[in-house]
């Protein structure tokens, strides 16, 4: 993490401001300086955070691993400055090495290929489907000019900040952060390979191990947020838009699918799964996929369709509508996706709508028409804060 982003920071189990309490190491890249190991400090109620890895882990203390809680004692009794100075004595700072982008993928992939295991799968059809998210993560993730093109519509002005909720394999917001050049880039996430596969691939990018529910960040001093594929994984996602809102001048929020959409791809894969209550739709979708052979079993599907919460738009903007303006950006976010390269899914079908623009202008109008976009794309402008 950059010494910059700490004023940034607040403390994640009574609001009050962070310091740093103590570096134990810090790592160079070419003249640039990041702390890798180190200790943060909540000035209020004087609990300590550790950094490790150089990923601050910024979650109550309940929600911290054993390792991290060990980690906070080791750097406590390491850091002598005591809680009110930063230690420069003793600091041992390493020169990183730096990857060409060849090393630098392959990095990546070992990463995420030892996390996500394609050889344990059951089932051919299993294997693929892993392959493929994987080859997503690692060697197109970045691609999202679309993303950065929609957001451009909307967004005017200079951008000092930004944050990815759920910023996973960072591959969203390093693609802004080359365009928009912010001086601070924060990712919030929860899994702690992914955060490094982040770091890996754009060491600028400054991660925090911390809740889309409780993000550590102050009132309104991020000019812009993003979230993709992220909020039908929060049970609680109408406190995440609301932490958005709290923190954020802008916002990008796109989720999917649409939960009056009726069809789920990329998560359960099956048809009519968002409208039924879960306990309906388990042993349909096991018969589904049963039918079509695809190798995924009760179990799995029992999982995914667990950490799955179906949103609808309506109630999505419903509830962004209580912080700002919300703008509908389907439309704008479609026509600069289909001349993508790169499609994650339905890349015969978006060539297909990009031939025929009478056929795309009138699926749009109908999707809109009846709220059930397959994806839903926002973006939020908040209402000016009034500072006292
Ligand atoms: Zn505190």
């Amino acid at each position: 993490m950059q010494e910059i982003i700490v004023p940034y920071l607040q403390c994640p189990e009574c609001n009050g401001a962070i310091i740093i309490s103590g570096i134990i190491e810090k790592k160079l890249i070419n003249t640039e300086e990041f702390i890798t190991k180190g200790l943060l400090h909540c000035n209020q109620c004087h609990t300590s955070f550790p950094v490790i890895d150089g990923i601050p882990r910024l979650l109550r203390k309940k929600e911290l691993t054993p390792a991290e809680l060990q980690c906070t004692e080791e750097f406590s009794a390491i850091s002598t400055a005591g809680i009110s100075s930063i230690s420069t004595a003793g600091i041992i700072v390493k020169k990183e090495k730096t990857f060409n982008e060849k090393e630098k993928l392959a990095l990546m992939e070992k990463k995420v290929r030892q996390l996500f295991r394609p050889e344990k799968a059951v089932s051919h059809s299993m294997m693929k489907r892993i392959e493929h998210d994987l080859e997503y993560r690692v060697y197109h993730s970045d691609k999202k000019e679309k993303y950065v093109e929609t957001a451009k519509l909307y967004y005017k002005g200079d951008m000092q900040s930004i944050l990815e909720v759920g910023g996973g394999q960072g591959g969203t917001l390093s693609c802004f952060r080359k365009y928009f050049h912010p001086r601070i880039t924060l990712s919030i996430d929860i899994d702690p390979v992914m955060s490094e596969v982040c770091q890996i691939r754009d060491p600028f990018i400054n991660v925090i191990r911390a809740d889309g529910t409780n993000i550590p960040v102050k009132d309104n001093c991020i000019d812009f947020i993003i979230t993709t594929a992220t909020l039908e994984h929060i049970k609680e996602w109408k406190i995440c838009l609301r932490e958005i809102a709290r923190i954020s001048r802008n916002a990008f929020i796109s989720y999917s699918p649409n939960k009056w959409f009726g069809y789920d791809w990329g998560h359960v894969d099956g048809p009519v799964i968002p409208f039924l209550p879960k306990n309906y739709s388990l042993p349909l979708l096991c018969l589904w996929h049963k039918l079509r052979g695809t190798g995924r079993d009760y179990k799995a599907l029992k999982r995914s369709l667990s950490g799955t919460f179906y949103i609808s738009r309506y109630n999505a903007v419903k509830e962004l509508r209580k912080y700002g303006t919300v703008i509908n950006v389907f439309e704008n976010f479609l026509e600069y996706s289909i001349r993508s390269d790169y499609h994650y899914m339905g890349g015969s079908f978006k060539k297909f709508l990009l031939k025929h623009t009478l056929i795309r202008k009138i699926m749009i109008a109908l999707l809109l028409a009846f709220k059930v976009e397959p994806m839903v794309y926002l973006f939020l402008k908040k209402k000016p804060v009034i500072q006292k």
